[in-house]
């Protein structure tokens, strides 16, 4: 069983699959995906994206950097939602984001953190990496390695990497470990080739699983066969 996990969540947890703003049911679905990792007292901190409000590429009106500051923003404010439906279910949790104006809504201090997770407490990233032009693909790898997580789990809406886009093709299979190597090789989409690189460099397994599927998260957190290994 990991002892202390870097959980990846797409902003679509927190409106349901292609919806947009906060959906108060697919919350609680969160919430109770949670629980049993809490009360196993595993330590876990959450990094959100911000696709249930703004993905930077689809705002072709601006500059790029512009929109992606858009996304950026979206992602705080989903680490304020999330943590706030954390503590109100009884769940301690600090929001995390060194991005400076709103220290007075966020923790800013980054020394806090090793505490608060060594406490129990729930530790929400906001901000992504804070620059343009990445995902918070890569901000989950950049905070995994920064924690010392034993684990990067994506969770995404697929239950596992195939070996070709499963929704287009009927014969795709599904792949239940594969290196970072590999999939760079094969072109699996798993995540960005920023996050990779980081993942490969540092010996940090990622494990990509199907969010929306109950259980599955307390499943690969345990050391359960749900979705797929990417080993270094
Ligand atoms: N974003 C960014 N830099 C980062 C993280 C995010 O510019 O380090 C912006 C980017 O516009 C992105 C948006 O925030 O499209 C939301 O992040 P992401 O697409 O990763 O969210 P998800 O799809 O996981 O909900």
């Amino acid at each position: 069983m990991y002892k202390r996990v870097l959980l990846k969540l797409s902003g679509e947890v927190l409106s349901g699959e292609g919806a947009r703003g906060f959906d108060s049911e697919r919350t609680s679905f969160l919430i109770e995906e949670l629980r049993p990792v809490i009360e196993k007292e595993i330590q876990l901190a959450i990094v959100i994206g911000a696709g249930n409000l703004i993905r930077g590429r689809e705002l072709s009106n601006m500059r790029g950097s512009r929109a992606d500051e858009l996304g950026i923003l979206g992602t705080i404010m989903n680490a304020l939602y999330l943590k706030e439906a954390l503590c109100v279910n009884g769940f301690e949790t600090i929001a995390v984001s060194s991005i400076a104006g709103i220290s007075s809504l966020v923790e800013h201090r980054y020394d806090t953190i090793e505490d608060a997770l060594n406490e129990g407490k729930i530790v929400v990233f906001g901000g992504g990496t804070y620059l343009p032009f990445f995902t918070t693909d890569t901000a989950a790898a950049v905070r995994a390695v920064e924690i010392g997580a034993d684990v990067l789990i994506k969770g995404t809406k697929v239950d596992g990497v195939y070996d070709k886009d499963p929704k287009t093709n009927e014969d795709a299979t599904k792949i239940d470990r594969t290196t970072f190597s590999e999939a760079i090789e094969k072109g699996l989409g798993i995540m960005d080739i920023e996050a990779f690189s980081i993942c490969q460099r540092y010996g940090l397994s990622v494990r990509v699983i199907d969010f929306f599927n109950k259980g599955n998260l307390f499943d690969a957190i345990i050391g359960g066969k749900t979705g797929t290994v990417v080993l270094p």
